[in-house]
C-alpha cells in the first residue's frame, strides 16, 4: 500500500472517530497500519477508540504500543501525551502525567463595561508564581486559552503567548474584544498556532455598543479587517493545520436574539471561521432569556438557528450552538463542518478532570471553565499541588460513578455539546 492511501484511511478513521463511528474508524485504522503509515499516532488513536468502546486493556494495549513506536525518547509532550492517555483508560484517580490543557484568566483589567459580566468591578490580576507554575507545564501541554477581562492588558500576557508559540504542537487561544489589537499584534497573532475568539454580542451598532459599553463598533469592524488581512497574509508561510483560525462567540440574551441570524453574515463577510452561540451567564433578570422562559424569545432561537445552521454548511464555517433547551427550543444541534454526537452510554462521560485546569478569577481553580465547583487557589497552592488535590480526585471519581449532580454544568449535561468536546484527545 501507498503511503499516500495509508494516510487516507488514518484521515477517515479520524473523521470517523470525530463522529463516534467507531468500527468503522478501527476498520481504516487497521487499514491504514497494514500500510505502515506513522504508527505511533494510529496507536494513540485505536487506544482513544477501544477506549470509547469500553476495551480497556486494549487500550492501554495500543498507547504502549505508540509509546514503544516513538523514536524520540526524550520527547516530553508526547511521552505525557501516552502517560495521561493511559492513566485515564486504566482510571487513575491520581496522575502522574502533567495537565494536556489549560485554560487561564490572566486579569479582570478590560477597556469595557459588559452589561452581562461582572468582572471589572474586582481587580484581580494573576500573581507571578502562578505565572511561572504555568510556563513550567508549557511543554506538556496541547492546547491553551488566555481570557480576560482583556487580556490585552495583563503585563503576564505577551511573555506567555511568545513562551507558548515556542512550543509549536501547542495550540493557543486568545480570546478577546479585539479592540486593542493593533498591527504589531496582528502580525504576530497570524503567525502562530492559535484561534482568536472574538467576544462580539451584537451586529447592529446600537446593540453592539450597548451591551459592550465603551466599545465602538467602528473599531471593532477595523480589528476584525486587520486580522483577516494578516491571516490571509500568513496563509502561504503556515503549514496547514497550524494557520491561525478566527472565531466569533456570541453570548445570546434579550438584547440580541433577534440578530444571531446576522451574526453568521458578519462572520462571513469578516472572514471568520467559525460561531458559536452561548447562553448569558451570571446574571437573572430579564436579559436571562434561559431564565425567564422567554416564549417569544424561544420560538425565535429555534427557527435562528435552523437557518445559521444552513447558512454556515453553505458558507463552510463551522456552527456551535451552546444554548441550552428553552421549552424545546435551541436545540439545532452543531452543524457545518462538525457533527459529532455525544455518546451518553460512554463510560467516562467527560475527560476534562484528567487533562485540564482552568484558572479563574481570584485565583480559584477547575478542572474547566464549565464546572460547577473549585478544586483549588493558585493564590494558596501551586498547580502540581490542584492537579492531585482531593477536590480535583473526587471530580475523575464521581465521573466514574456517574455522580455528577453539583459537580458538573447542565451545558454539559444537556445540551448538544459533542463527544469530542467533552476533552482533548481528537
Ligand atoms: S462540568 Fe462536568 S462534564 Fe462539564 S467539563 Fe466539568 S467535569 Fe466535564
Amino acid at each position: 500500500m501507498k503511503a499516500r492511501e495509508a494516510s487516507d484511511h488514518f484521515r477517515d478513521g479520524l473523521g470517523y472517530e470525530k463522529a463516534a463511528d467507531y468500527g468503522r474508524a478501527l476498520g481504516s485504522f487497521r487499514a491504514a497500519l497494514s500500510g505502515g503509515y506513522d504508527n505511533e499516532h494510529i496507536h494513540m488513536a485505536m487506544g482513544r477508540v477501544y477506549r470509547e468502546t469500553g476495551e480497556y486493556g486494549a487500550s492501554v494495549s495500543e498507547f504502549k504500543k505508540a509509546g514503544d513506536a516513538h523514536r524520540d525518547k526524550n520527547d516530553v509532550f508526547f511521552s505525557n501525551e501516552v502517560l495521561n492517555e493511559t492513566e485515564i483508560s486504566e482510571k487513575k484517580l491520581t496522575l502522574e502525567s502533567r495537565p494536556r490543557g489549560l485554560g487561564a484568566v490572566l486579569t479582570t483589567r478590560c477597556n469595557l463595561r459588559c452589561i452581562m459580566c461582572s468582572s471589572w468591578k474586582k481587580q484581580w490580576d494573576i500573581p507571578g508564581r502562578a505565572v511561572s507554575d504555568i510556563h513550567g507545564i508549557l511543554p506538556y501541554l496541547k492546547r491553551v486559552m488566555w481570557l480576560g477581562g482583556e487580556v490585552f492588558l495583563s503585563k503576564h500576557f505577551e511573555g506567555l503567548f511568545d513562551a507558548a508559540a515556542r512550543n509549536l504542537r501547542l495550540h493557543q487561544t486568545v480570546v478577546t474584544d479585539g479592540l486593542l489589537i493593533d498591527r504589531k499584534w496582528a502580525e504576530k497573532l497570524a503567525r502562530a498556532n492559535m484561534n482568536l475568539t472574538y467576544s462580539i454580542d451584537g451586529i447592529d451598532r446600537n446593540t453592539y455598543e450597548n451591551i459592550r459599553r465603551g466599545a465602538d463598533y467602528d473599531d471593532l469592524k477595523r480589528s476584525a479587517r486587520l486580522i483577516n488581512e494578516e491571516k490571509e497574509k500568513s496563509r502561504n508561510s503556515m503549514p496547514e493545520g497550524r494557520r491561525m483560525t478566527t472565531s466569533i462567540n456570541y453570548v445570546v440574551m434579550k438584547s440580541n436574539y433577534k440578530e444571531i441570524t446576522d451574526a453568521v453574515e458578519f462572520a462571513k463577510e469578516y472572514g471568520f471561521d467559525d460561531l458559536t452561540l452561548t447562553p448569558v451567564d451570571y446574571i437573572d433578570g430579564e436579559e436571562n432569556i434561559f431564565l425567564t422562559g422567554d416564549r417569544a424569545a424561544a420560538d425565535h432561537i429555534r427557527e435562528a438557528v435552523v437557518r445559521i445552521s444552513a447558512r454556515a454548511g453553505e458558507y463552510g464555517l463551522t456552527f456551535h450552538n451552546w444554548l441550552p433547551a428553552m421549552g424545546g427550543a435551541g436545540h439545532g444541534g452543531e452543524s457545518g463542518k462538525t457533527a459529532a454526537k455525544k455518546t451518553a452510554a460512554a463510560d467516562i462521560f467527560c475527560y476534562w478532570p484528567w487533562q485540564h485546569l482552568f484558572i479563574d478569577i481570584g485565583g480559584q481553580v477547575k478542572p474547566h471553565c464549565l464546572c460547577s465547583r473549585k478544586v483549588g487557589n493558585i493564590e494558596e497552592d501551586s498547580l502540581s499541588g490542584i492537579w492531585n488535590s482531593e477536590a480535583m480526585i473526587n471530580y475523575r471519581k464521581s465521573i466514574l460513578e456517574k455522580k455528577m449532580a453539583g459537580l458538573c454544568n447542565n451545558i454539559c449535561l444537556s445540551s448538544p455539546i459533542t463527544r469530542d468536546c467533552m476533552g482533548l484527545s481528537i
